[in-house]
């Protein structure tokens, strides 16, 4: 109701008995038919808050998540003085605006499959005044990071070696997607849900590739659902890292953190 009569929640409480126009009357309810049959508030207002910091979605984005804000602790935890970071399907952005917006020393390179996706993430670098050291790359996890031809395009790094390459990739097994609840099924985007057959696909190609891009100290961590823990500790291991499991707020495990030897 606030979002639709542009109100804050301040102005909602202490406005509460003035009478509206039969125009915003209608766009509320067209705003609670939308949200009846399953769309998420944040959808239908067009935005999430994450980290402190409101992210513009669109139909390509995931709604940031609460979880997701551990990664970014940590990343601000590892990075070095001036450190790079990347950010592998970075959808909203929200994972490297928020770690620059805290950190005016560092830079960050992020990708996504999705163009639109991309325009979001610019969108919200913008917004957050962390444009100019975030650079955004279309492709397919590291395929993203191949140099364009001819001469380096403005504002684009030369260096593709990172401290802290993050990742929130999708981690559902494709068979348990369409049980998830209708404000996900229906409204996240299924290229930002869909892990493969067994939710496991996007760790093994961040598993093999990410030790090309690591600076000595580097540390990749990946977001994981609470009950693939020993799945993906097993495959950083496989590809010669050293593991921890971190735990998100509600004590489960949500955050592998690699090492590389
Ligand atoms: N990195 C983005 C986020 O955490 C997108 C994640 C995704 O689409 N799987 O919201």
């Amino acid at each position: 109701v606030g979002h639709a009569l542009g109100f804050s929640a301040l102005e909602l409480a202490t406005r509460e008995g003035e009478i509206v126009s039969g125009l915003l009357t209608s766009r509320v309810a067209e705003m609670m038919e939308r949200r009846l049959i399953g769309e998420s508030v944040a959808r239908i207002i067009g935005e999430r808050e994450f980290y402190g910091l409101a992210f513009t979605l669109n139909g390509a984005t995931l709604e940031p998540r609460p979880e997701t804000e551990l990664l970014v602790d940590l990343a601000i935890e590892h990075l070095p003085m001036g450190g790079r970071l990347l950010d592998l399907g970075t959808g909203t952005g929200c994972i490297p605006v928020a770690v620059l917006a805290n950190r005016a020393d560092a830079s960050a390179v992020a990708t996504d499959l999705s163009a639109a996706a991309l325009a979001a993430a610019s969108g919200n670098a913008g917004r957050h005044g962390v444009g100019g050291r975030l650079e955004l790359r279309q492709g397919d996890w590291f395929g993203a990071l191949a140099p364009h031809p001819g001469p380096p395009h403005e504002g684009e790094g030369e260096d593709r070696t990172f401290d802290v390459i993050v990742s929130n990739p999708p981690y559902i097994a494709s068979a348990v997607v369409d049980g998830l609840a209708p404000e996900v099924r229906d409204f996240d985007p299924r290229l930002a849900l869909d892990g493969g057959a067994d939710g496991l696909a996007p760790y093994r190609v961040i598993a093999a590739g990410a030790g090309g891009y690591l600076r000595p100290g580097g540390q990749v961590m990946v977001e994981i659902g609470y009950d693939q823990g020993a799945q993906v500790t097993a495959l950083f291991g496989a590809a010669g890292f050293r593991t921890e499991v971190r735990q998100d707020l509600n004590g489960l495990d949500r955050v592998v953190c690699a090492h590389h030897l």
